[in-house]
């Protein structure tokens, strides 16, 4: 099947790496248009000409709420309408128990709660000329167990997936589904500071970083097999698509099973 987006318009945050862009790469192929969006210009151009006249480039970078509403507003005035919004923008955010910054809590909040609350206010307003639509968050599985993340990143999450619940208990009535993914380990350059710091090392270097993490996140997962940007794009897309018209305020753990396995043993352990 290639059309399960037919006639469907999306906007993908955080599309120039990692599981947007892969997502980017599926919506079209089924049929959507796509607003694909990042803070790198020449990456998001790049992606914009691989994906064709279905797609185009708009910069934001979602700790900022003005540049969240001027993105879905520059869909809305290109494509006429928004039908989904993926929401999928993040990075690792500093910040431990012990060694907590205000600036830290400050960023991690506003990058990761900050573009999935914003998102679903500005989308939400668009939707509801056209009568509905599909919001994704992407959240994590680092919301539900520990030894994910740290305490912002978890924290964070926790909220991506409770304001998902609240959201979609409240905007249902209008049509709107909206929905999390958790996804568990993804081979994506965020296992290396993020896409900012993929930036900084030539193909090759990625390559290899990528190749020895995917045996090292097989491992991470009952199936023995790395997660990949694929498997989450599979998920948005039955979430985007009329296939999950009947899921709202759900969190989909995407993660092979990680998440009931029981904790790596303690550093220094026999
Ligand atoms: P990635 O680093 O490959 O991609 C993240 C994208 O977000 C990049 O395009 C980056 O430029 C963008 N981004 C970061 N800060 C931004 C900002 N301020 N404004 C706009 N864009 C910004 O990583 P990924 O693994 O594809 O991550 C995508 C999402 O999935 C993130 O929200 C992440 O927290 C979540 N996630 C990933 C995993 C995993 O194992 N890879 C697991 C759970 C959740």
């Amino acid at each position: 099947m290639a059309d399960r987006l037919s006639g469907k318009v999306a906007v993908i945050t955080g599309a120039t790496s990692g599981i947007g862009m892969e997502t980017a790469r599926v919506f079209v192929r089924e049929g959507a248009r796509v607003v694909v969006s990042g803070r790198s210009t020449d990456k998001g151009a790049a992606l914009a000409d691989e994906l064709g006249e279905s797609a185009f480039f708009h910069p934001a970078d979602v700790t900022s709420e003005a540049e969240i509403a001027g993105l879905i507003d520059a869909a809305a005035d290109r494509f006429g309408r928004v039908d989904c919004l993926f929401s999928n923008a993040g990075a690792p955010t500093p910040g431990g128990i012990e060694t907590i910054t205000q600036d830290e809590l400050d960023y991690g909040m506003r990058l990761l709660v900050g573009s999935v609350l914003f998102g679903i206010k500005h989308a939400a307003r668009v939707m509801k000329a056209v009568g509905g639509g599909s919001i994704i968050n992407n959240s994590s599985i680092a919301a539900h167990r520990s030894g994910q993340g740290n305490v912002v990143y978890s924290a964070a999450k926790a909220a991506v997936s409770h304001i998902t619940r609240l959201a979609g208990a409240e905007l249902g009535p209008v049509g709107i589904r909206v929905n999390a993914i958790s996804p568990g380990a993804i081979a994506t350059p965020i296992f290396w500071g993020g896409s900012a710091a993929a930036r900084e090392l030539d193909e090759a270097a990625n390559a290899r970083k990528l190749a020895k993490l995917e045996r090292n996140l097989a491992l991470a997962t009952p199936m023995r097999r790395t997660g990949l940007s694929e498997d989450i794009a599979a998920a948005a897309l039955f979430l985007a698509s009329d296939e999950g018209s009947f899921i709202n305020a759900h969190d989909l753990v995407v993660d092979g099973g990680r998440i009931a396995m029981f904790h790596e043993r303690p550093q220094g352990a026999q």
